[in-house]
């Protein structure tokens, strides 16, 4: 873990928040590599779950919503952690977390237990009443369980389906940390998705099975995986089955993505408190009821985290360690960087009109420093699948050099076919179907 935090700081991934003044705890920013990762790990969420699906719309719901939103959902009354504080250091600690009952830090005598909402509190508008207070969301689920109806009565979506959505949460967790993995603000993809009452086994295995497919076809290793199915007494308060696809992560397992079977409770619950109806009429049957809910939920940052360790590797290449992330395409920060040989004048020139071409289609890098070995090496601490490398002959021949990171082998094309050639390789085509015109350069030789 050491290792990937300061290699994710050096190459600009992940910095911690706040860093001139010491940082933040349980906060950190994406640089300009990590936002990117960032963006394709949401991407890829949003495009299988909701673009490629007739069964799902998404959501952009507020941070701050009316408190008894969760004086319905129960988070005001059970979103809480029994706390213990050292009476010598003063530092607090979750005590179902310790294992004696003494301090970890001082070894001092600890106080009596005492329940602690994570939720963050806040005030709307400037008197600091209890008639204000607002919470910062610790879960987007619940903007979309109090959206249902005005989604049932514009998208046009029968049962069942699923309402989607990502964005930011906050959770005053007492103990943080092991890098991205438990922090204080965050954000959240979920989905609700909604069914028929008595078909939510039959669903909650669907989905189960799908969201840990998800993972592999993104190129986690399926040894690296695992699913921890809840016994009754674990379950959150609102639900009637659950279960965690976990990771092997560099400190342990630990859950990547929790998938819960809801019930009725939250529709229901809101039905209660708002005195609103959150019945759904069934055209099939002409029955109304409240449906039933599975939920998905999956921390970004935690995928990000479970992304870059298992993508990362040292080898050996020409005697030199390398240091390479195997991100899948769809992941990968930087799709394409543009290499020449030299400085010289004719050749950025050609260079950069290269650069240019493919910028629309991928996000590109243009480097021109240092000796062509420590660009590729660079590249591969980024991930960046394929480099495109302009040399002298370019000139003549009008023909690059695109080299895939992983197998490090090189097949030069017409600078013509580079951008289809490239839009084939990020699709999966492999490197050595070649356009016309193209021939093997090199195989497995990175000079
Ligand atoms: P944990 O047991 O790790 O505290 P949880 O069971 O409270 O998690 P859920 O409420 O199910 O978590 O949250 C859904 C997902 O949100 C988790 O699977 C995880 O990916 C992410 N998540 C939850 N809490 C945090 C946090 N403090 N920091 C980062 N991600 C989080």
């Amino acid at each position: 873990m050491d290792k990937l935090v300061s290699l994710c700081q050096r190459r600009g991934f992940i910095f911690p928040s706040s860093d001139i003044y010491g940082g933040l705890s349980g906060c950190w920013d994406y640089g300009p590599i990590g936002i990117e990762l960032k963006r394709n790990v949401k991407e890829a969420w949003w495009r299988d779950i909701v673009q490629q699906r007739d069964d799902m719309v998404g959501v952009d719901t507020s941070i701050l919503m009316n408190s008894r939103v969760w004086e319905a959902s129960g988070h005001i009354a059970s979103f809480k952690d029994p706390l213990v504080e050292c009476k010598n250091c003063h530092l607090r600690w979750k005590a179902d977390e310790l294992k004696e009952n003494k301090c970890p830090s001082c070894g001092g005598a600890l106080t009596e237990e005492r329940m602690f909402n994570t939720m963050f509190k806040t005030f709307i508008g400037p008197v600091e009443e209890d008639a204000a207070i607002v919470y910062l969301r610790p879960e987007t689920a619940q903007g979309m369980f109090v959206n249902f109806q005005n989604v049932v009565n514009t998208a046009r979506k029968r049962l069942p389906f699923g309402i989607a959505q990502q964005g930011s949460a906050f959770r005053n967790e007492i103990t943080t940390g092991n890098f991205i993995y438990r922090v204080r603000e965050f954000e959240l993809m979920e989905f609700e998705y909604f069914v028929k009452p008595g078909t939510q086994d039959k669903w909650f295995e669907y989905w189960l099975n799908e969201r840990y497919e998800w993972y592999q076809k993104l190129g986690i290793k399926k040894n690296h995986l695992k699913l921890h199915r809840k016994k009754k007494e674990d379950l959150a308060h609102y639900a009637i089955a659950g279960a965690d696809i976990e990771y092997d992560f560099p400190m342990g397992w630990g859950e990547l993505e929790g998938i819960a079977s809801r019930g009725d409770f939250d529709l229901t619950q809101h039905a209660k408190t708002s005195g609103k109806s959150m019945e759904y009429f069934d055209d099939e049957t002409k029955e109304h009821y409240v449906p039933y809910v599975v939920e998905p939920s999956l921390g970004v940052g935690r995928a990000i985290l479970a992304f870059l360790c298992d993508a990362y590797d040292e080898e050996t290449v020409n005697d030199e360690l390398r240091v390479v992330f195997h991100f899948h395409r769809d992941i990968a920060p930087i799709k394409v960087a543009v290499l020449p040989l030299s400085r010289k004048e004719n050749l950025a020139a050609f260079a950069k009109d290269v650069y240019d071409t493919l910028r629309p289609c991928f996000t590109t890098q243009y480097d021109d420093t240092q000796a062509i070995g420590r660009r590729y090496r660079r590249q591969d601490e980024l991930g960046t699948p394929y480099c495109v490398t302009i040399d002298f002959q370019s000139l003549e021949d009008n023909m690059a050099t695109i080299r895939e990171r992983d197998s490090m082998n090189q097949i030069r094309v017409p600078v013509a076919a580079l951008k289809n050639t490239l839009l084939a390789k990020l699709s999966g085509e492999d490197l050595f179907v070649l356009p016309e015109g193209g021939k093997i350069w090199k195989q497995g030789n990175d000079g």
